[in-house]
């Protein structure tokens, strides 16, 4: 190893959850790492520390213009007791990515992975083993400075948390309803929509509480220009299975490029089928949906790996899919990537990374 991060152990080891209870987001372990950027020592500090709340200064730059990022990933205990990431380059590469557009330093992609490795590897006993939980890992940087001009920050703080966490549905795939916005917007060509950011995610949460109180779970995002083209849902990348061609919005600025999306565009190719990553009207998908050409939808992301999509609703007007049943292809997709992540499927293309 190329990096070697101290580790301060903590002297009150918390309670593990029980497996039963997990849900997403709400625990978490016992320590995080965290590393600390000035111009004069570039990215320095890496350390693993005990799991405690942060001391900012109110007018660190993060809380005043949002300069920061974050990404999210799962490490899963294979039956053999392995300790398995997926694709965690990708995720250094987004963040290259991210940083890139957002004025935040570089960070070597082999200390990113590093880092996680080290740090799950710390906590390695919070990671449950129970069928469809796991360890989700959330790196993010934020800019500290404290300094209310506008700029980009010169001191940043990059660290990672780790949550154990339940399966995404309680008793296996479930369809989801999806709300199709028609007023509110996620990102414009210029914009920060491919980069992984909270401000995204703050200008999205009037539609998804709009698409809530409505009995929808998720929003479905068309273009910011002519709200005309389907983009992404939520969290995740939007499928599309019309007649035996299968959909996805290109990677062209707006969306979110998910490791998910990669990951279901390679399988898909693999298996010989047809994979367009081309753009597509709202109406072509409502037309599909009338004439039962629409015969499956789902949404690609770290979370929940596949979510099948049972109905949209647009303007009023409502489609259900494949009668509102989980799709075969979103039935094999889930089992071979979820078999791949736990390490049941051979993993031919060395798409997991033991801890
Ligand atoms: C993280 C994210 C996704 C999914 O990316 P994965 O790498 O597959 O988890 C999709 N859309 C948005 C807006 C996201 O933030």
């Amino acid at each position: 190893m190329k990096y070697n991060f101290p580790v301060i152990k903590t002297t009150h080891p918390k309670e593990k959850p029980d497996p039963d209870t997990l849900r997403f987001g709400q625990i978490f372990t016992d320590h995080m790492f965290m590393m600390e950027y000035s111009p004069e020592q570039g990215w320095h500090n890496g350390r693993i520390q005990p799991y405690a709340p942060l001391q900012l200064d109110p007018a660190a730059a993060v809380f005043h213009y949002a300069q920061e990022m974050f990404e999210g990933l799962k490490a899963y205990k294979s039956k053999d007791g392995r300790v398995l990431l997926f694709r965690p380059d990708m995720n250094a590469r987004r963040t290259t990515n991210t940083n890139e557009r957002m004025c935040i330093p570089h960070i070597d992609e082999e200390l990113f992975v590093e880092a996680i490795k080290a740090v799950v590897g710390v906590d390695r006993e919070w990671i449950p083993s129970k069928k469809g939980t796991s360890l989700y890992v959330r790196p993010f940087i934020i800019a500290d400075e404290p300094f209310l001009g506008v700029r980009p920050a010169d001191h940043f703080l990059f660290m990672i948390i780790l949550s154990p966490v339940g399966p995404y549905y309680e008793g296996g795939l479930a369809p989801t309803k999806i709300y199709v916005e028609n007023e509110f917007v996620r990102a414009t060509p210029g914009g920060t929509g491919a980069a992984k950011i909270g401000g995204n995610y703050a200008a999205s949460l009037k539609s998804q509480e709009k698409a809530h109180e409505s009995g929808y779970e998720q929003v479905l995002w068309l273009d910011g220009v002519e709200r005309k083209y389907v983009e992404e849902i939520g969290t995740s990348n939007a499928f599309f299975k019309i007649g035996d061609e299968v959909v996805t919005a290109p990677l062209t600025g707006t969306i979110l490029p998910g490791i998910t999306r990669d990951s279901v565009i390679n399988l898909l190719k693999q298996w010989g089928m047809k994979v367009s990553e081309r753009r597509m009207t709202i109406d072509e998908v409502f037309e599909a949906g009338k004439s039962g050409k629409l015969v499956e939808m789902f949404a690609t992301g770290t979370a929940a790996v596949i979510s099948p999509v049972g109905e949209l609703s647009w303007k009023g007007e409502k489609v259900t899919i494949n009668n509102g049943e989980i799709g075969e292809l979103s039935q094999k997709l889930y089992d071979e990537l979820y078999g791949l992540q736990i390490g049941e499927v051979e993993d031919k293309l060395g798409w997991t990374v033991e801890v």
